[in-house]
Protein backbone atom coordinates (compact mmCIF):
# COMPACT_ATOMS: atom_id res chain seq x y z
CA UNK A 1 0.00 0.00 0.00
CA UNK A 2 1.12 3.35 -1.29
CA UNK A 3 1.70 6.30 2.06
CA UNK A 4 -1.00 7.93 0.81
CA UNK A 5 -3.73 5.39 0.46
CA UNK A 6 -2.26 3.91 4.27
CA UNK A 7 -3.08 7.76 5.87
CA UNK A 8 -6.40 8.15 3.65
CA UNK A 9 -7.31 4.57 5.07
CA UNK A 10 -6.36 5.99 8.85
CA UNK A 11 -8.13 8.46 8.59
CA UNK A 12 -11.23 6.83 6.98
CA UNK A 13 -11.07 4.41 9.41
CA UNK A 14 -11.92 6.97 12.22
CA UNK A 15 -13.95 9.41 10.29
CA UNK A 16 -16.02 6.50 8.94
CA UNK A 17 -19.61 7.24 7.35
CA UNK A 18 -21.74 4.95 8.92
CA UNK A 19 -23.96 5.86 11.84
CA UNK A 20 -26.07 2.78 13.10
CA UNK A 21 -29.99 3.14 13.19
CA UNK A 22 -31.20 5.66 15.99
CA UNK A 23 -33.41 3.51 19.02
CA UNK A 24 -31.61 0.97 19.36
CA UNK A 25 -33.32 -0.31 22.76
CA UNK A 26 -32.28 -3.78 25.09
CA UNK A 27 -32.03 -5.21 28.52
CA UNK A 28 -28.55 -3.65 29.38
CA UNK A 29 -27.51 -0.41 28.21
CA UNK A 30 -24.71 0.51 25.83
CA UNK A 31 -21.31 1.38 27.10
CA UNK A 32 -19.37 4.18 26.97
CA UNK A 33 -15.93 5.11 26.76
CA UNK A 34 -13.67 7.59 26.99
CA UNK A 35 -10.99 9.96 28.62
CA UNK A 36 -11.77 12.81 25.93
CA UNK A 37 -15.00 14.10 25.47
CA UNK A 38 -15.66 16.54 21.88
CA UNK A 39 -17.16 19.79 22.20
CA UNK A 40 -18.64 21.19 19.18
CA UNK A 41 -17.00 24.68 19.84
CA UNK A 42 -14.57 26.42 21.73
CA UNK A 43 -17.35 28.72 23.80
CA UNK A 44 -19.67 25.13 24.28
CA UNK A 45 -16.14 23.87 26.15
CA UNK A 46 -15.97 26.33 28.13
CA UNK A 47 -19.53 26.92 29.11
CA UNK A 48 -19.90 23.13 29.98
CA UNK A 49 -20.98 22.31 33.27
CA UNK A 50 -20.48 18.95 34.50
CA UNK A 51 -21.41 18.83 38.63
CA UNK A 52 -24.84 18.56 37.94
CA UNK A 53 -24.68 15.74 35.04
CA UNK A 54 -26.18 18.70 32.68
CA UNK A 55 -23.21 17.99 30.21
CA UNK A 56 -19.89 15.88 30.07
CA UNK A 57 -16.42 17.28 29.87
CA UNK A 58 -14.21 14.35 29.90
CA UNK A 59 -13.98 10.88 31.21
CA UNK A 60 -12.90 11.35 34.66
CA UNK A 61 -15.58 13.95 35.55
CA UNK A 62 -18.40 11.18 34.40
CA UNK A 63 -19.85 8.95 30.91
CA UNK A 64 -23.55 8.38 30.19
CA UNK A 65 -22.41 4.63 31.84
CA UNK A 66 -21.34 5.95 35.14
CA UNK A 67 -23.81 8.46 35.07
CA UNK A 68 -26.62 5.28 34.97
CA UNK A 69 -24.68 3.39 37.69
CA UNK A 70 -24.68 6.26 39.80
CA UNK A 71 -28.18 7.28 39.51
CA UNK A 72 -29.31 3.57 39.98
CA UNK A 73 -27.17 3.17 43.35
CA UNK A 74 -28.90 6.46 44.53
CA UNK A 75 -32.53 4.48 43.81
CA UNK A 76 -30.83 1.32 46.34
CA UNK A 77 -30.20 3.19 49.12
CA UNK A 78 -33.00 6.34 48.68
CA UNK A 79 -30.22 8.74 48.42
CA UNK A 80 -30.27 11.68 46.00
CA UNK A 81 -26.10 11.96 44.78
CA UNK A 82 -23.97 9.67 44.54
CA UNK A 83 -20.00 9.22 43.29
CA UNK A 84 -17.95 6.11 42.11
CA UNK A 85 -14.51 5.06 43.20
CA UNK A 86 -12.08 2.19 42.51
CA UNK A 87 -12.58 0.24 45.39
CA UNK A 88 -14.83 0.10 49.03
CA UNK A 89 -11.62 1.43 50.77
CA UNK A 90 -11.37 4.72 48.25
CA UNK A 91 -14.81 5.35 49.10
CA UNK A 92 -13.83 5.74 52.89
CA UNK A 93 -10.60 7.44 52.32
CA UNK A 94 -12.31 10.03 49.73
CA UNK A 95 -15.14 10.94 52.53
CA UNK A 96 -12.10 11.27 55.74
CA UNK A 97 -10.01 13.47 52.74
CA UNK A 98 -12.75 15.72 51.95
CA UNK A 99 -13.97 16.54 55.25
CA UNK A 100 -11.09 16.16 57.59
CA UNK A 101 -8.67 18.68 58.02
CA UNK A 102 -5.43 19.54 60.25
CA UNK A 103 -6.57 19.39 63.71
CA UNK A 104 -9.94 17.98 63.45
CA UNK A 105 -10.78 14.71 65.24
CA UNK A 106 -12.66 11.41 63.86
CA UNK A 107 -14.30 8.67 65.56
CA UNK A 108 -14.71 4.95 64.57
CA UNK A 109 -15.95 2.06 66.25
CA UNK A 110 -14.05 -0.23 67.92
CA UNK A 111 -15.58 -3.09 65.67
CA UNK A 112 -14.78 -0.68 62.65
CA UNK A 113 -13.68 -2.35 59.09
CA UNK A 114 -9.58 -3.05 59.34
CA UNK A 115 -8.21 -1.15 56.89
CA UNK A 116 -10.37 1.92 57.66
CA UNK A 117 -8.75 1.92 61.38
CA UNK A 118 -5.32 1.65 59.25
CA UNK A 119 -6.22 5.15 57.12
CA UNK A 120 -6.88 6.74 60.39
CA UNK A 121 -3.38 5.69 62.16
CA UNK A 122 -1.31 5.10 59.63
CA UNK A 123 -2.44 7.99 56.89
CA UNK A 124 -4.85 10.99 58.51
CA UNK A 125 -2.65 11.49 62.17
CA UNK A 126 0.21 12.25 59.72
CA UNK A 127 -1.87 14.87 58.42
CA UNK A 128 -2.70 15.96 61.60
CA UNK A 129 -6.01 14.66 61.96
CA UNK A 130 -6.66 12.51 65.21
CA UNK A 131 -9.14 9.60 65.94
CA UNK A 132 -10.77 8.11 68.87
CA UNK A 133 -12.15 4.70 68.86
CA UNK A 134 -15.41 4.24 70.70
CA UNK A 135 -17.62 0.88 72.14
CA UNK A 136 -19.99 0.14 69.31
CA UNK A 137 -22.40 -0.87 71.53
CA UNK A 138 -22.81 2.30 74.02
CA UNK A 139 -24.56 5.07 72.20
CA UNK A 140 -23.45 6.85 75.71
CA UNK A 141 -19.51 6.29 74.81
CA UNK A 142 -19.64 7.63 71.64
CA UNK A 143 -22.02 10.60 73.31
CA UNK A 144 -18.76 11.22 75.60
CA UNK A 145 -16.52 11.15 73.10
CA UNK A 146 -17.83 13.96 70.41
CA UNK A 147 -15.36 17.26 71.29
CA UNK A 148 -15.25 20.60 69.64
CA UNK A 149 -12.85 19.25 67.08
CA UNK A 150 -14.71 16.41 66.33
CA UNK A 151 -15.64 16.37 62.38
CA UNK A 152 -17.07 12.98 61.18
CA UNK A 153 -18.41 10.19 63.11
CA UNK A 154 -18.52 6.81 61.26
CA UNK A 155 -21.09 4.02 62.16
CA UNK A 156 -21.30 0.28 61.01
CA UNK A 157 -23.85 -1.89 61.42
CA UNK A 158 -23.34 -4.96 61.97
CA UNK A 159 -19.29 -4.69 62.95
CA UNK A 160 -17.16 -6.54 60.34
CA UNK A 161 -16.07 -9.53 61.87
CA UNK A 162 -17.37 -9.27 65.47
CA UNK A 163 -20.81 -8.54 64.15
CA UNK A 164 -22.47 -6.65 66.79
CA UNK A 165 -25.47 -5.22 65.66
CA UNK A 166 -25.55 -1.33 67.35
CA UNK A 167 -28.40 1.10 68.33
CA UNK A 168 -27.95 2.60 64.61
CA UNK A 169 -30.64 5.09 65.36
CA UNK A 170 -29.59 6.53 68.28
CA UNK A 171 -26.83 6.72 67.57
CA UNK A 172 -27.25 8.94 64.62
CA UNK A 173 -29.36 10.91 67.09
CA UNK A 174 -26.53 11.67 69.24
CA UNK A 175 -24.68 13.26 65.98
CA UNK A 176 -27.61 15.34 64.87
CA UNK A 177 -28.17 17.14 68.34
CA UNK A 178 -24.12 17.26 68.47
CA UNK A 179 -23.74 18.63 64.99
CA UNK A 180 -21.42 16.31 63.85
CA UNK A 181 -21.47 14.57 60.12
CA UNK A 182 -22.10 10.77 60.82
CA UNK A 183 -20.75 8.09 57.42
CA UNK A 184 -22.06 4.64 57.69
CA UNK A 185 -20.36 2.62 55.88
CA UNK A 186 -23.37 0.25 54.48
CA UNK A 187 -21.64 -2.62 52.50
CA UNK A 188 -23.55 -5.05 55.14
CA UNK A 189 -26.98 -3.92 54.50
CA UNK A 190 -26.39 -2.46 50.74
CA UNK A 191 -29.59 -0.70 50.46
CA UNK A 192 -31.88 -3.78 51.31
CA UNK A 193 -31.56 -4.64 54.67
CA UNK A 194 -32.89 -1.31 56.13
CA UNK A 195 -32.89 2.25 54.71
CA UNK A 196 -29.87 4.35 55.33
CA UNK A 197 -31.77 7.60 54.98
CA UNK A 198 -34.75 6.73 56.79
CA UNK A 199 -33.83 4.96 59.83
CA UNK A 200 -37.21 5.88 61.98
CA UNK A 201 -39.20 3.17 59.80
CA UNK A 202 -42.89 3.32 59.37
CA UNK A 203 -44.02 5.55 61.97
CA UNK A 204 -45.44 8.35 59.58
CA UNK A 205 -44.03 11.62 60.73
CA UNK A 206 -44.25 15.14 60.66
CA UNK A 207 -40.31 15.49 60.88
CA UNK A 208 -37.50 14.78 58.52
CA UNK A 209 -36.31 11.29 58.26
CA UNK A 210 -34.00 10.24 60.68
CA UNK A 211 -31.32 9.59 58.02
CA UNK A 212 -27.09 9.11 58.13
CA UNK A 213 -25.17 12.29 56.38
CA UNK A 214 -23.20 9.80 54.09
CA UNK A 215 -23.81 6.52 53.31
CA UNK A 216 -20.59 4.21 51.53
CA UNK A 217 -20.83 0.71 50.04
CA UNK A 218 -18.36 -1.59 48.95
CA UNK A 219 -20.01 -2.53 46.10
CA UNK A 220 -17.21 -4.66 45.26
CA UNK A 221 -19.56 -7.22 47.54
CA UNK A 222 -23.36 -7.64 46.97
CA UNK A 223 -24.41 -5.14 44.37
CA UNK A 224 -20.79 -6.88 41.97
CA UNK A 225 -21.91 -10.25 43.49
CA UNK A 226 -19.23 -11.78 41.22
CA UNK A 227 -16.24 -11.71 43.49
CA UNK A 228 -14.25 -10.07 40.22
CA UNK A 229 -15.27 -6.40 40.21
CA UNK A 230 -13.59 -3.94 42.87
CA UNK A 231 -15.60 -0.31 43.58
CA UNK A 232 -17.19 1.90 45.75
CA UNK A 233 -19.65 4.53 46.09
CA UNK A 234 -20.44 7.47 48.27
CA UNK A 235 -24.12 8.67 48.51
CA UNK A 236 -25.47 11.60 50.33
CA UNK A 237 -29.02 13.23 50.42
CA UNK A 238 -27.09 17.21 50.99
CA UNK A 239 -26.38 18.58 47.18
CA UNK A 240 -23.29 20.85 49.33
CA UNK A 241 -21.85 17.87 51.21
CA UNK A 242 -22.07 16.22 47.35
CA UNK A 243 -20.27 19.09 46.37
CA UNK A 244 -17.35 19.11 48.85
CA UNK A 245 -17.04 15.48 48.22
CA UNK A 246 -17.20 15.68 44.61
CA UNK A 247 -14.63 18.07 44.73
CA UNK A 248 -12.00 16.00 46.35
CA UNK A 249 -12.86 13.39 44.54
CA UNK A 250 -11.79 15.06 41.33
CA UNK A 251 -9.06 16.93 42.49
CA UNK A 252 -7.70 13.33 43.62
CA UNK A 253 -8.39 11.82 39.92
CA UNK A 254 -10.22 8.85 41.08
CA UNK A 255 -12.25 7.22 38.38
CA UNK A 256 -13.54 3.73 37.89
CA UNK A 257 -13.70 2.11 34.33
CA UNK A 258 -16.27 1.32 32.19
CA UNK A 259 -16.18 -2.34 32.05
CA UNK A 260 -16.45 -2.22 35.49
CA UNK A 261 -19.42 -0.59 35.54
CA UNK A 262 -21.04 -2.56 33.07
CA UNK A 263 -20.28 -5.52 35.44
CA UNK A 264 -22.29 -3.73 38.32
CA UNK A 265 -25.18 -2.64 36.13
CA UNK A 266 -25.63 -5.85 34.77
CA UNK A 267 -25.55 -7.45 38.17
CA UNK A 268 -27.57 -5.06 39.79
CA UNK A 269 -31.27 -6.37 38.85
CA UNK A 270 -30.56 -10.34 40.30
CA UNK A 271 -28.66 -8.37 43.68
CA UNK A 272 -32.03 -8.90 45.66
CA UNK A 273 -32.16 -12.24 44.96
CA UNK A 274 -28.60 -13.04 45.56
CA UNK A 275 -29.04 -11.54 49.13
CA UNK A 276 -31.97 -12.97 49.92
CA UNK A 277 -31.15 -16.38 49.19
CA UNK A 278 -27.36 -15.69 50.58
CA UNK A 279 -28.81 -14.62 53.66
CA UNK A 280 -31.24 -17.94 53.90
CA UNK A 281 -28.37 -20.56 53.72
CA UNK A 282 -26.05 -17.67 56.27
CA UNK A 283 -28.87 -18.97 59.05
CA UNK A 284 -29.20 -22.27 57.98
CA UNK A 285 -25.04 -22.86 58.29
CA UNK A 286 -25.39 -20.65 61.65
CA UNK A 287 -28.66 -22.78 63.08
CA UNK A 288 -26.52 -26.01 62.13
CA UNK A 289 -23.33 -24.13 64.01
CA UNK A 290 -25.39 -23.87 66.88
CA UNK A 291 -26.11 -27.21 67.88
CA UNK A 292 -22.47 -27.53 67.54
CA UNK A 293 -20.58 -28.47 71.11
CA UNK A 294 -17.63 -26.91 69.33
CA UNK A 295 -19.29 -23.52 68.89
CA UNK A 296 -19.09 -20.95 71.95
CA UNK A 297 -20.74 -18.46 70.62
CA UNK A 298 -22.75 -17.59 67.25
CA UNK A 299 -22.81 -14.00 66.16
CA UNK A 300 -24.95 -13.40 63.50
CA UNK A 301 -27.43 -10.32 64.60
CA UNK A 302 -30.20 -12.09 63.38
CA UNK A 303 -30.34 -15.05 66.17
CA UNK A 304 -31.10 -14.68 69.82
CA UNK A 305 -29.15 -13.65 72.13
CA UNK A 306 -26.03 -12.19 69.45
CA UNK A 307 -24.40 -8.82 70.75
CA UNK A 308 -27.33 -6.14 69.18
CA UNK A 309 -30.35 -8.78 67.98
CA UNK A 310 -32.75 -6.74 69.55
CA UNK A 311 -30.96 -3.48 67.20
CA UNK A 312 -31.31 -5.69 64.46
CA UNK A 313 -34.75 -6.41 65.19
CA UNK A 314 -35.93 -3.21 65.63
CA UNK A 315 -34.51 -1.50 62.64
CA UNK A 316 -34.36 -4.73 59.67
CA UNK A 317 -37.45 -6.17 61.04
CA UNK A 318 -39.74 -3.04 60.96
CA UNK A 319 -38.18 -2.12 57.37
CA UNK A 320 -38.15 -5.14 55.65
CA UNK A 321 -41.53 -7.26 57.35
CA UNK A 322 -39.54 -10.82 57.70
CA UNK A 323 -35.93 -8.63 58.48
CA UNK A 324 -33.22 -8.97 56.33
CA UNK A 325 -29.29 -9.54 57.16
CA UNK A 326 -26.46 -10.01 54.59
CA UNK A 327 -24.37 -13.83 54.00
CA UNK A 328 -22.46 -13.35 56.69
CA UNK A 329 -21.65 -14.53 60.10
CA UNK A 330 -19.13 -15.80 62.78
CA UNK A 331 -18.56 -18.27 64.88
CA UNK A 332 -15.90 -18.12 68.16
CA UNK A 333 -14.80 -21.48 68.55
CA UNK A 334 -14.02 -23.17 71.43
CA UNK A 335 -10.80 -21.58 73.16
CA UNK A 336 -10.10 -25.29 74.13
CA UNK A 337 -8.80 -25.75 70.83
CA UNK A 338 -5.68 -24.05 69.49
CA UNK A 339 -5.90 -21.58 66.91
CA UNK A 340 -3.48 -24.26 64.71
CA UNK A 341 -6.24 -26.70 64.73
CA UNK A 342 -8.75 -24.45 63.71
CA UNK A 343 -7.09 -23.01 60.87
CA UNK A 344 -6.08 -27.02 59.75
CA UNK A 345 -10.28 -26.93 59.90
CA UNK A 346 -10.42 -23.84 57.62
CA UNK A 347 -7.61 -25.55 55.69
CA UNK A 348 -9.21 -29.07 55.12
CA UNK A 349 -12.89 -27.12 54.39
CA UNK A 350 -13.42 -27.88 49.94
CA UNK A 351 -16.39 -25.67 49.03
CA UNK A 352 -15.74 -22.82 51.22
CA UNK A 353 -12.69 -21.19 49.94
CA UNK A 354 -10.33 -19.58 52.08
CA UNK A 355 -9.99 -15.68 51.16
CA UNK A 356 -11.25 -11.87 51.97
CA UNK A 357 -14.35 -10.19 50.82
CA UNK A 358 -17.54 -11.66 50.03
CA UNK A 359 -21.05 -11.05 48.32
CA UNK A 360 -19.85 -13.72 45.51
CA UNK A 361 -20.99 -17.23 44.11
CA UNK A 362 -18.36 -18.85 46.17
CA UNK A 363 -18.60 -19.67 50.10
CA UNK A 364 -15.57 -17.87 52.09
CA UNK A 365 -14.07 -18.89 55.45
CA UNK A 366 -11.21 -16.90 57.19
CA UNK A 367 -10.25 -17.06 60.90
CA UNK A 368 -9.59 -14.09 62.84
CA UNK A 369 -7.34 -13.20 65.44
CA UNK A 370 -10.02 -10.67 67.87
CA UNK A 371 -7.35 -9.93 70.12
CA UNK A 372 -4.86 -8.10 67.56
CA UNK A 373 -8.15 -5.95 65.87
CA UNK A 374 -9.75 -4.74 69.28
CA UNK A 375 -8.43 -1.70 71.80
CA UNK A 376 -10.14 -4.07 74.64
CA UNK A 377 -11.92 -7.70 74.63
CA UNK A 378 -15.54 -6.81 74.73
CA UNK A 379 -17.54 -8.40 77.27
CA UNK A 380 -20.17 -9.68 75.55
CA UNK A 381 -17.52 -11.67 73.65
CA UNK A 382 -16.61 -15.33 74.05
CA UNK A 383 -12.85 -16.29 74.26
CA UNK A 384 -11.60 -18.53 71.87
CA UNK A 385 -10.78 -18.45 67.61
CA UNK A 386 -12.78 -16.48 65.50
CA UNK A 387 -13.99 -17.68 62.20
CA UNK A 388 -16.17 -16.12 59.69
CA UNK A 389 -18.07 -17.40 57.11
CA UNK A 390 -19.70 -15.80 53.92
CA UNK A 391 -22.19 -17.79 51.80
CA UNK A 392 -22.27 -17.75 48.08
CA UNK A 393 -24.85 -19.57 46.31
CA UNK A 394 -24.22 -23.34 46.19
CA UNK A 395 -26.94 -25.22 47.92
CA UNK A 396 -26.74 -25.39 52.56
CA UNK A 397 -27.02 -28.81 52.14
CA UNK A 398 -23.81 -29.33 50.51
CA UNK A 399 -22.19 -26.83 52.61
CA UNK A 400 -23.31 -28.10 55.97
CA UNK A 401 -21.62 -31.52 54.52
CA UNK A 402 -18.70 -29.67 53.87
CA UNK A 403 -18.36 -27.87 57.32
CA UNK A 404 -19.32 -31.37 58.84
CA UNK A 405 -16.16 -33.47 57.58
CA UNK A 406 -13.87 -30.63 58.66
CA UNK A 407 -15.06 -30.27 62.06
CA UNK A 408 -14.95 -34.12 62.47
CA UNK A 409 -11.68 -34.40 60.77
CA UNK A 410 -10.01 -31.43 62.80
CA UNK A 411 -11.94 -30.04 65.39
CA UNK A 412 -12.84 -33.38 67.81
CA UNK A 413 -15.23 -33.22 70.75
CA UNK A 414 -12.73 -34.57 73.84
C1 LIG B 1 -15.01 -5.03 51.77
C2 LIG B 1 -15.38 -3.90 52.64
C3 LIG B 1 -14.88 -2.61 52.40
C4 LIG B 1 -13.84 -2.32 51.34
O1 LIG B 1 -14.17 -2.69 50.06
P1 LIG B 1 -13.01 -2.95 48.98
O2 LIG B 1 -13.72 -2.77 47.68
O3 LIG B 1 -12.52 -4.34 49.22
O4 LIG B 1 -11.95 -1.92 49.19
C5 LIG B 1 -15.29 -1.59 53.23
N1 LIG B 1 -16.14 -1.82 54.24
C6 LIG B 1 -16.64 -3.03 54.50
C7 LIG B 1 -17.58 -3.21 55.64
C8 LIG B 1 -16.27 -4.11 53.71
O5 LIG B 1 -16.75 -5.32 54.00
Amino acid sequence: MKNADLSKLMTGLIHHPYTPPAGFDAPQPGVFKASTVYFPTVADMRQREWKDKSAYTYGLHGTPTTYLLEERLCTLEGGAQCLLVPSGLAALATVALALLQSGDELLLPDNAYGPNKALAEGQLRGYGITHQVYDPMDPDDLARKISPRTRLVWLEAPGSVSMEFPDLPAMVRICKTQGVLCALDNTWGAGLAFKPFDLSGHAPSAEPALAVDISAHALTKYPSGGGDVLMGSIITQDPALHLKLKLCHMRLGLGVGANDVEAVLRALPSMGLRYVAQDLTARTLAAWWQAQPQCAQLLHPAFEGAPGHGHWQALCETQTGQGLAAGLFSVMIDARYPQAQVDAFCDALKLFKIGYSWGGPVSLVVPYALGDMRQVWPEHLKRGTLVRFSTGLESAEDLILDLNQALHAHLPLP
